[in-house]
């Protein structure tokens, strides 16, 4: 018999809470693997996560999750009910649509391609990932094939991080991202000869440089109550199914300050984001951020548009340097701001600034497509890449390593996913702006080391509602326009343009 919607409702949620619950358990055990477990326990923790996600999976494809989303009907727009049913029919239908023998051979290729990535990019080796690349392309193909698409099958592999997004609006998106910021990267490219880094480099203690992070995090308003940080050769911020407990970990470089400062900046612009949903999404499919690529704007907003500004360490700097006499004592704040903003072409993404970074994801955007779609083939890939590097920046690697090699993303088959950056980048300043707009006391706060306005206005705005609404729906809720890049183009322009002396 089937209930009526008011009883399948509850009935629904209780068992969306189990499968929540399940992966909150698979969550805790890879932060374990990637924080304090011991090398030892690899395949015992492999086992017991695959058990985990076989049961989490089980409950959200069984007929009886079917028959609850089928009973629960249509409930009222914009009420938690409706985006409750909407998104998890979403990962029911999601989950079913790819045959449990196409997941299990992903899991395979896949497992079997991360160390044969790691051996090739030690040796600069290509050839060693080239089968691999070929059979998971196969296989992301044949899941794109099951999943379905409008338009293109990339679409179907897209929507899995980015929902809603379509590859006509991100190809319009580079094409502007490309278009408008080509003259300001040949002026920098000019500038190539200034070391403007040199005072980021050093000697930077490790323990000082872990307290320091752990001020700004606390500034920008991170609650240790509900989260902690840790060491991990990967940073990653972490939650378990709620707002409660959102962990980040970071990386030290005692010879450099970058890395582990603007990785915990980073970070914990997600944990904010994850901090800040309501309590009540918790053990829901609502719980968590609206997709990557808003996941990724509030991480850049705190580390590029608050972290890299002259507000910011107009207060921080002061600080910085007295924990680092030795290092920075002969760097005033003008060259300190110039050293964390420094601009140039470069092979590498992770390490690339604000103005060259998007141009590293729209060629794998370009290449990503184009190895989907079956017009570029895997054989001829490192060759395109380099052809791009060139395009792009003006650049050629210096081997593939450096080159075609640097990302994991492909090896994981995680295709569709690096736009997703792109996105985020874009709507951090979009997001500031509004942000800005409703406050213009914000830049003033920052200089006094203040960040309860901005949080607040992001809390309100974005971070509350957690998956209730679809990205772009939730952009124009926040800022009153779809997602755009135009702000970020002029935020490149201002910024840039000053530092470089462009007019
Ligand atoms: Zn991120």
């Amino acid at each position: 018999m089937t209930p009526a919607p008011e009883e399948a409702l509850p009935l629904l949620k209780e068992r969306l809470a189990t499968v929540a619950d399940l992966d909150a358990a698979s969550g805790v055990l890879s932060w374990d693997r990637q924080t304090y477990m011991p090398g030892g326990g690899v395949a015992g923790r492999a086992e017991q996560l695959a058990t985990l996600n076989r049961l989490s999976h089980e409950m959200l494809t069984s007929g009886e999750t079917a028959r609850l989303l089928d009973a629960a009907g249509e409930p009222e727009p914009e009420t938690d009910a409706e985006a409750l049913v909407r998104l998890a029919r979403r990962e029911h239908d999601r989950a079913v649509k790819l045959p449990s023998s196409l997941v299990a051979e992903i899991s395979r290729s896949t497992t079997l391609a991360e160390p044969a990535w790691q051996r090739a990019r030690a040796d600069s080796d290509y050839a060693v990932l080239a089968p691999h690349l070929e059979k998971i392309l196969d296989l992301q193909r044949e899941a794109a094939e099951h999943l379905g698409y409008e338009d293109h099958p990339y679409e179907a592999l897209l929507d899995r991080y980015e929902p809603g997004a379509r590859k006509a609006r991100l190809e319009v998106m580079f094409d502007e991202l490309k278009q408008g910021t080509a003259g300001m990267i040949r002026t920098v490219a000019n500038h190539a000869g200034e070391d403007r880094e040199a005072p980021l480099h050093g000697t930077f203690d490790e323990r000082k440089q872990e307290e320091f992070g752990k001020v700004v995090a606390s500034a920008f308003g991170y609650d240790w109550d509900r989260g902690r940080q840790d060491r991990a050769a990967h940073p990653f911020c972490i939650n378990f199914g709620g707002s409660g407990d959102v962990r980040i970990t970071t990386r030290f470089d005692p010879g450099w300050l970058s890395p582990a400062l603007f990785a915990t900046l980073h970070e914990t612009g997600h944990a904010l984001y994850e901090q800040g949903i309501d309590p009540t999404y918790s053990r829901t499919p609502i719980s968590g951020g609206a997709s990557l690529g808003v996941h990724e704007s509030q991480s850049r907003l705190w580390e590029n548009i608050v972290g890299r500004s002259r507000s910011f360490w107009t207060h921080f700097y002061p600080r910085l340097r007295k924990i680092f006499p030795d290092a920075l004592g002969s760097t005033d704040l003008e060259a300190f701001h110039r050293a964390v903003n420094a601009a140039r072409p470069s092979e590498i993404r992770v390490e690339a600034d604000e103005l060259t970074y998007n141009l590293h994801v729209a060629l794998r955007f370009e290449l990503e497509v184009a190895l989907v779609e079956g017009s570029l083939s895997v054989a001829d890939l490192p060759e395109a890449w380099n052809a791009k590097m060139e395009e792009h920046l003006g650049l050629t690697p210096k081997g593939d390593a450096r080159g075609v090699l640097q990302d994991v993303h492909w090896a994981m088959g995680v295709f569709g996913y690096f736009p997703t950056y792109t996105i985020g980048t874009v709507l951090s300043v979009q997001l500031f702006d509004a942000a800005l707009e409703a406050h213009p006391e914000i830049p003033g706060e920052m200089e006094r080391g203040e960040f309860g306005t901005l949080l607040g206005w992001l809390r309100e705005n974005v971070h509350r509602h957690g998956k209730k609404y679809e990205p772009d729906d939730l952009v124009e809720r926040a800022t009153g326009r779809p997602p755009e890049a135009g702000p970020y183009l002029r935020y490149l322009g201002d910024k840039f343009g000053e530092l470089y002396g462009m007019p």
